[in-house]
């Protein structure tokens, strides 16, 4: 790891977006904020106020405002960060604000108009115009993954069961900090290839939402580039920087309404915003410095924030606004969620050499398949050396030519060889064919023999041809420096993309300038002045007496805005806090009342906390090593029964032989709805056979055939829908006998 160790602090840029259509028919009062780009200053009007409260003013590292364009902001105040990226540092820039401000603008804008290509697309460009204008030492890798964190569930979006695949865990480790178990990463060779990852994600997250809109103001989404890029030392040796991108486009930062909701919904409503209260605490306690405890694992996004906020990472945070006067409260709740973040410091430091750099892995894979190759070729090229028998004499030759000419020669005979091979099997099996003198059988199996060399020959350089594609294309995911990978490398191009830095970074120091010229103004006015006359000092003084009132009266309406929105959220916590105990309170009352106590002990003794995951868990009823011993199988004679049966019962059972076996399973058995046959028994002949006659159209006697036919059926002749429909008929019969 680097030595430089000094911190810088997070740099925050507000954006304000135009008022749109429905804004404007709103009325004529236009917008409440007020930007002086400039000075980087956001001035905010209050709607409510009479016109003589002291408007609120702010002071960013940059403003932009509904005329700025895409291209401004991302020279202006990203760049710099990407070629930090670039050069190894880790980099983060979140866009925070209300629903509908331009976050998802700002981040991805419009992609198809270059006028509006939003900071991710920029970035693209950036890395990769990057990588091609480098020197031809450099080797890199890109990465990219996209994952997003909905009701306090981190979800990859680049997996291809995206809908239905369970939430990732999140992990830490000492070498990489925190981050994402089994997350999905794609190698990128190109724009167009990392364009296509992040398509991929957006249509994953649109297909997840049915109402997009209001999906992407419940869940933060994240797009992780990995930049490494291997570089020989001083020392000879190659040394790898790790850059690491998270381009990250929040959630609306709104308060959603938590009243009147229950169970479910409650849940869902307190996870909502979790992490972005949280984030606000996280932000609070390291701007305020003094508190020891910052609550990163509060949630899901601030602990994949860790390393941005407070960490070895620069950090980029875009407050983006809207200028209506209806929303004037959540507009100044995100200015002074902005001011705050002003306030944290980093410790950015490069990655070097870090011990999980995939690059490495992928340069020890790429030599190994060489040197498995070469050696393939080697030994392809010998044997031809033996069958030409004049071998040594070039060899000879060769050593005197580069490695890459002795290389390309192997290749060149080990094909030759190949082919010479082929021929000359060729050749002997026509030969064979031919002979008159040889016997038939003599002859077959000669050439079964042939045949066989042949097949081994085409199975070896199949082998090889497969090595060459897995070699090649291993090769092709490291790109590297002074290639053309994208057309437009010109010199003027470049030499243009200089000048408008240039501009960009004189823009910024010159407001810098001006900002501390503000501060020191202030300070010294009184240190610089001199008196000629009493009367002359006595102006002077009442113009800054003035001037502290005002600034004093910004104050004291600061501390009141403070205090209220303290209040409020106090009283929603409250809120949340009683709905919540009257859920617990609600389930103590069932656990209490409708579970045996042994068996609630015997839940408790399963509860355990997994300090990863932050949650409880259930352990498994049966421990899975154990699983095997203590766990019995079923016996093959009760499969599809209740209980095991004999072979004989069974046989009984099919032929319905004997009664005792029938009613296995009473679910086989109709249910006898008849009412009981009074028949006498001794009745004369006659009398019955009349009877029979008077009976012969009645439903007694289909139903004894029905019932008689009911006990010779056999398990399987009867389906299990056949009783749901008696037991079906029975329900519907019911009623209508009660009426
Ligand atoms: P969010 O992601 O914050 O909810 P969006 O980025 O979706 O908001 O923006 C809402 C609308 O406002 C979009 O139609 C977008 O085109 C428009 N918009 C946002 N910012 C700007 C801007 N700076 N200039 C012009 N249009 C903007
Ligand atoms: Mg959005």
């Amino acid at each position: 790891m680097s030595k430089n160790k000094s911190s810088e602090s997070v740099k925050v840029v507000v954006r304000c977006r135009p008022l749109n259509r429905k804004e404007e028919s709103h009325g004529p009062a236009g917008g409440i904020v007020q930007m002086d780009v400039r000075l980087g200053q956001v001035i905010l009007r209050n709607p409510r106020a009479p016109a003589s409260e002291p408007q609120k003013t702010f002071t960013f590292d940059a403003v932009y405002d509904g005329n700025s364009k895409q291209g401004d902001l991302y020279d202006e105040s990203v760049r710099p960060l990407i070629d930090s990226v670039l050069a190894g540092f880790n980099g983060t820039i979140f866009a925070y604000g209300q629903t509908g401000t331009g976050k998802t603008y700002t981040m991805q804008g419009a992609w198809m108009d270059p006028e509006k290509r939003g900071v991710i697309p920029n970035a693209f460009d950036h890395i990769f115009t990057h990588i091609s204008r480098s020197q031809s030492d450099k080797q890199y890798l890109v990465r990219a993954s996209y994952l997003e964190i909905y009701l306090e569930e981190v979800l990859d979006l680049l997996d291809p069961n995206h809908g239905t695949a369970r939430a990732l865990e999140l992990r830490e480790s000492p070498e990489s900090g925190v981050y994402v178990r089994d997350l999905t990463s794609c190698v990128c060779k190109s724009i167009k290839e990392i364009e296509e990852v992040m398509n991929v994600g957006n249509q994953a997250r649109a297909v997840g939402a049915t109402d997009m809109n209001e999906h992407s103001s419940r869940s933060h989404a994240l797009f992780l580039i990995t930049v490494e890029c291997s570089q020989p030392g001083p020392d000879g040796r190659k040394h790898i920087r790790v850059g690491r991108l998270n381009l990250v486009d929040l959630a609306g930062s709104e308060r959603q309404a938590k009243t009147g909701v229950q169970g479910e919904r409650l849940k869902e409503a307190a996870k909502i915003n979790l992490s972005l209260s949280a984030l606000g605490n996280v932000i609070s306690a390291l701007a305020d410095g003094r508190s020891g405890h910052v609550p990163y694992r509060d949630s899901k996004l601030t602990r994949l924030l860790q390393d941005s906020l407070g960490g070895n990472a620069k950090t980029v945070m875009v407050a983006t606004l809207g200028p209506a006067p209806q929303h004037y409260d959540e507009t100044l709740t995100t200015l002074r969620y902005a001011n705050r973040a002003k306030n944290i410091q980093n410790q950015p430091r490069v990655n070097e050499d870090p011990k999980d750099a995939l690059l490495r892995e992928f340069q020890m894979e790429i030599a190994r398949l060489r040197a498995q190759l070469h050696h393939r070729k080697w030994r392809s090229k010998q044997k031809k050396e033996q069958v030409d028998g004049d071998g040594w004499e070039r060899d000879g030759d060769e050593e005197s030519e580069g490695e890459e000419d002795e290389e390309e020669g192997v290749e060149k005979e080990a094909e030759e060889y190949v082919k010479m091979e082929e021929q000359r099997l060729e050749r002997e099996k026509q030969d064979i064919r031919e002979d008159q003198f040889m016997l038939a059988d003599e002859k077959q199996r000669l050439l079964g023999e042939k045949e066989r060399m042949m097949g081994v020959l085409r199975k070896e350089q199949e082998a090889t041809e497969q090595l060459t594609a897995k070699y090649k294309a291993m090769e092709s995911k490291l790109l590297v420096g002074g290639k053309n990978i994208i057309d437009h490398t010109n010199e003027q191009q470049k030499m243009l993309e200089g000048k408008r830095h240039e501009i960009a970074e004189q823009t910024r120091s010159e407001r810098e300038i001006q900002q501390q010229m503000l501060v020191q103004d202030e300070e010294t006015v009184e240190l610089r002045e001199t008196f000629t006359s009493l009367q002359q000092e006595v102006e002077a003084k009442t113009k800054k007496l003035k001037k502290l009132y005002a600034k004093l009266q910004c104050i004291k309406a600061e501390i009141q805005d403070v205090n209220d929105e303290h209040v409020r959220s106090r009283q929603e916590l409250e809120q949340t806090q009683n709905e919540l105990t009257r859920e617990l309170k609600f389930k103590y009352l069932i656990i209490e009342n409708f579970i045996p106590p042994e068996e609630k002990n015997k839940i408790m003794n399963r509860l355990t906390f997994d300090t990863e995951e932050d949650q409880w868990k259930f352990q498994p009823l049966v421990p899975a090593e154990s699983k095997s011993l203590q766990m019995k199988k079923r016996p093959a004679s009760a499969v599809g029964y209740k209980r095991p049966i004999s072979q004989y019962a069974r046989v009984a059972i099919a032929t319905g032989a004997h009664s005792r076996y029938r009613a296995e399973n009473i679910m086989f058995l109709e249910l006898d709805m008849t009412p009981p046959n009074s028949a006498s028994l001794d009745r004369s002949a006659e009398s019955e056979q009349k009877q029979s006659l008077s009976l012969d159209n009645s439903p007694t006697k289909d139903r004894s055939v029905c019932k008689s036919r009911s006990w010779c059926q056999t398990p399987k002749s009867i389906t299990s829908s056949s009783s749901n429909v008696s037991l079906a008929a029975r329900h519907t019969a019911t009623p209508m006998t009660a009426q």
